[in-house]
């Protein structure tokens, strides 16, 4: 692209293309923009200067978008399974004719370069075109319980679906989240992410119109509009992506409000990158420098598998490739054509990310390569690597969500399997060997819900992506997300002998 002009005149000329009046970001309810009570700050990340004011959706408004989508549920629900998926499609036109100013907004945001943000648009429009016909699958069962009885099983949506969205790739989240519970015949209240919600919000542009009003209505802001929407009487489905512990508070908030919900949660992760003796090293040292996610989301990735063990023989020749990898890596704004690695998303976690490369230091880590930060105004980490990294230091336990590795050796496929294993989380990892029994030993033994063998990072299509243990609850990406936007229901007959 694009510095043609200054950040801020980008800024502005981006915003216009999608609210050209210079009203800034809205709140998109009932097929409307609405304007809000109460508007805060967010911020572009390469450079630290106000990018645009949004709405910080008060509870009453989160209330009236509850109620929106409440009111359109049942019509929604009457289309017939072909007729949802034909106004999911209709949706990928638009998409793809404001995919770029999409990408261009997303990035400014959220610091993940172009390239990314322009791949996140190609995702959505993947899953737009793939999903909506897996879930024509979802026509209910029939079975004979008894020699004079039947049941028949049909697949219900629950009604109103609450979604709740991360930081990292928001606009991605937002549509990819919507397709499995419409064509299950829900409608929704997304809530943006609170860092990140001007592209998710602009999506308003690209329903309106396609989806009858109140299907899906946006609205930003923080905990607050997100408690409103978890307590919210009308909203019986939950769909969080983010931190455990803002899953662990809504889950007591549920509890002390004595609210019964169905809730997944898609959460964090500490995943490991095994490297063993016999594998072709070269290919797991690109794979594992892909798998950081440095020049997706500086690191900012649920599933990147950033805890690096290698079999001791081979350490030193991994790390070598992974600091000459990272050396390489140019740190720019999110929207400079030359920039690889995006900064971090708000001065906040940069903070918290210095915190945790002190700690390393501190604990007696060797700082391979990086550890500082950029002198500007924006939130940029060094790419670091770690190495000497032992299982209690503070860097190989809690997930960083930054731009920061750490190598670890093993001696044993028993201990390789004991370190992958040693962290609550359980979301991702990744096996490299040439031994086929190995491969298939090592990931049936490791927890993880999504393992890959000798690759990393690429989702493969038909696979349910999700956590184990602390990592989360559900499955997404496929009729396993179908399904988890339903409730069965039971129509038991008893058949009268003639
Ligand atoms: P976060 O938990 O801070 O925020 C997530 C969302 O919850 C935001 O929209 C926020 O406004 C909202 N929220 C905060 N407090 C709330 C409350 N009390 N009630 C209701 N809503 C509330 O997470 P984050 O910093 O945006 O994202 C980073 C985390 O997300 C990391 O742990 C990362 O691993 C995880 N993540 C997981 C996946 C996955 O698919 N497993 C994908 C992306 C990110």
């Amino acid at each position: 692209m694009t510095t043609m002009t200054t950040p801020s005149g980008l800024h502005a000329e981006a915003l216009r293309s999608f609210w050209p009046g210079g009203t800034g970001p809205q709140n998109y309810v009932d097929g409307a923009w609405t304007t809000a009570a109460v508007y805060a700050e967010t911020f572009d990340p390469s450079t630290g200067n106000t990018f645009a004011v949004v709405p910080e959706t008060t509870k009453d408004e989160v209330d009236a978008a509850v109620r929106a989508a409440a009111r359109a549920q049942p019509a929604w629900a009457g289309l017939t399974m072909s007729q949802r998926a034909e106004h999911l499609s209709a949706l990928k036109a638009v998409l793809d004719a404001k995919g770029e100013e999409l990408a261009l907004l997303e990035a400014i945001d959220s610091g993940n370069p172009l390239p990314s943000t322009r791949r996140d648009v190609g995702l959505a429009l993947r899953y737009l075109t793939e999903w909506p016909g897996l879930a024509l699958s979802a026509t209910g069962r029939f079975t004979r319980a008894h020699a004079d009885g039947i049941s028949l099983i049909s697949a219900e949506p629950y009604g109103v679906v609450g979604k709740i969205i991360a930081y990292n790739h928001p606009m991605l989240f937002a549509i990819a989240g919507m397709i499995y519970p419409l064509m299950a015949g829900n409608t929704m209240v997304i809530k943006t992410s609170t860092q990140t919600p001007v592209a998710t919000l602009a999506l308003g542009e690209v329903i309106d119109g396609v989806l009858p009003p109140g299907v899906v209505n946006i609205v930003s802001g923080g905990a607050d509009a997100g408690d409103a929407l978890v307590t919210h009487p009308q909203v019986k489905r939950l769909a969080f992506t983010g931190s455990e512990a803002t899953a662990l508070a809504i889950q007591k908030r549920l509890s002390v409000s004595g609210m019964v919900k169905h809730f997944s949660a898609e959460l964090g992760g500490k995943n490991p990158f095994i490297v063993f003796a016999d594998a072709d090293v070269s290919a797991a040292v690109d794979a594992a420098f892909a798998g950081l996610s440095f020049h997706i989301s500086a690191g900012q990735s649920c599933q990147s598998t950033a805890r690096i063990l290698v079999h001791e023989s081979i350490i030193s020749e991994v790390e070598a490739g992974l600091a000459t990898a990272m050396r390489r890596l140019t740190l720019g704004p999110a929207y400079e054509d030359a920039t690889e690695m995006g900064p971090v998303v708000s001065r906040e976690h940069a903070r918290r990310i210095e915190e945790f490369i002190r700690g390393g230091i501190d604990e007696g880590a060797r700082l391979v390569v990086g550890g500082g930060t950029l002198k500007s105004g924006g939130y940029f980490i060094e790419p670091t690597l770690f190495s000497d990294v032992t299982p209690s230091m503070t860097i190989a336990r809690e997930e960083i969500f930054g731009p920061v590795a750490t190598l670890m050796p093993f001696a044993t496929e028993d201990e390789a399997i004991r370190l992958a294993n040693d962290t609550r989380y359980g979301l991702s990892a990744a096996v490299w060997t040439n031994d086929l029994d190995r491969a298939l030993r090592v990931s049936a033994q490791v927890q993880a819900g999504y393992v890959w063998v000798n690759d990393a990072n690429r989702h493969y299509p038909g696979s349910p992506f999700g956590g184990m243990r602390a990592s989360g609850i559900g499955r997404e990406e496929t009729v396993d997300e179908l399904f988890g936007y339903t409730e069965s229901k039971s129509v038991n007959i008893r058949v009268r002998s003639a």
